[in-house]
């Protein structure tokens, strides 16, 4: 297994670089082909085609959706200076837990599989691995959405939260949002009442954003951008910020999108644009959820662990799976920290009981 995460983490897959992610998608398809999978490429124009791969059953049923992303967040060149390396115990390296490492239990639990069931699958399982995942899945979303409802369950290959590798059956809806004001502009010093100033409307809108808030009941709002004016003499005629709202259910997402995209301005001579959405529905710990949580906690105690399970505020492709009502488990990947950072790595120890917790699953869901 380790191998084979050296393998993919050498081949670098920023989600803007789509010879990158294509590159990385060839040598998949091909590892996954090779397994007996057919393998189906869906074309994308700016983003890396996403790969899809299906394995047959003996018997008729329902597949098992295994959900991944093939790109990282990580921009070329980052491989020289974290190299992929094993350490301590641990490998590092961009993108080694979110996810390459779960790519590669997914290869390597097929494989077992396979060799098990000597040649053939238990029950039908589809792979779907997208290429702009870390950009939100504008090009993948549809994909997802139309393999999901056939599916029985959605394990996601995402990494297991924190170092005891809970699974994740709650995440937050993301939403983001620009907000635009235009005023007038005018000189600082001759024509100061002629102008409508931007910037000042754009600070009290950022106010009354904020007080919307609420972390107790899961809402987060943050204006993580602004931009606006020109100089110090010049009254500004336009200011910008971009805003990430996260929530726990999705009646708060219909609220926070409604109260967000109405915003009237304080200065009645400036105006307000604002574009955006949430853009990904929160995954709720609905009935499916738990009931698969629970399969999977049962396996865990047969291999003698306590898999835990815990919410979080970031999202995934299982937030869209796991909205249409399909049960859905996420954070069976990788163990492991860092994501998204220099020191981004993965418990090689945890490797074989990850990879045994999700063959059984794809057994017994
Ligand atoms: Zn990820």
């Amino acid at each position: 297994m380790v191998d084979t995460i050296q393998q993919l983490v050498e081949i670098e897959s920023p989600s803007d670089v789509k010879a990158a992610v294509d590159r990385l998608g060839t040598v998949i398809a091909s590892r996954f082909g090779e397994l007996g999978g057919k393998v189906r490429v869906h074309r994308a124009e700016k983003a890396g085609n996403h790969i899809q791969v299906s394995f047959a059953a003996r018997r008729e049923h329902k597949p098992v959706l295994l959900l991944g992303h093939l790109d990282t967040v990580y921009p070329i060149g980052t491989i020289s200076k974290m190299p992929f390396r094993v350490s301590k115990g641990r490998v590092l390296g961009p993108g080694v837990a979110d996810m390459k490492a779960g790519i590669a239990l997914a290869f390597h639990v097929v494989e077992a599989l396979l060799h098990w069931n000597r040649g053939q699958f238990p029950r039908p399982l589809s792979l779907l691995l997208v290429s702009d995942e870390e950009i939100g899945s504008p090009s993948s979303r549809a994909i997802t959405e139309s393999l999901a409802p056939d599916a029985e369950a959605v394990l996601v290959l995402e990494p297991a939260q924190g170092s005891q590798g809970a699974v994740k059956t709650a995440r937050k809806g993301v939403g983001s949002y620009t907000l635009r004001v235009e005023g007038r502009a005018a000189h600082a010093g001759l024509d100061f009442e002629k102008g409508q100033n931007a910037i000042l409307e754009l600070a009290r809108q950022i106010c009354a954003l904020s007080s919307l808030a609420d972390p107790a009941r899961g809402v987060t709002v943050n204006v993580g951008r602004v931009a606006g004016g020109t100089r110090a003499n010049v009254v500004p005629a336009e200011a910008t910020a971009a805003i990430d709202v996260r929530v726990r259910s999705q009646p708060d997402a219909a609220e926070l999108h409604g109260i967000i995209t109405s915003r009237k301005p304080f200065n009645s001579h400036c105006k307000i644009l604002v574009t955006g959405s949430i853009n990904r529905p929160p995954l709720e710990r609905s009935s499916g959820v738990i009931t698969l949580y629970e399969k999977a906690r049962t396996i865990a105690k047969e291999l003698g662990w306590d898999l835990e399970e815990a919410a979080v505020g970031g999202g995934s492709d299982g937030n869209f799976t796991a909205a249409l009502g399909v049960p859905t488990l996420d954070g069976l990947g990788a163990v492991g920290g860092g994501a998204h950072s220099p020191e981004e790595f993965a418990l090689i120890s945890e490797l074989p009981r990850r990879a045994a917790l999700l063959a059984s699953l794809i057994e017994r869901v």
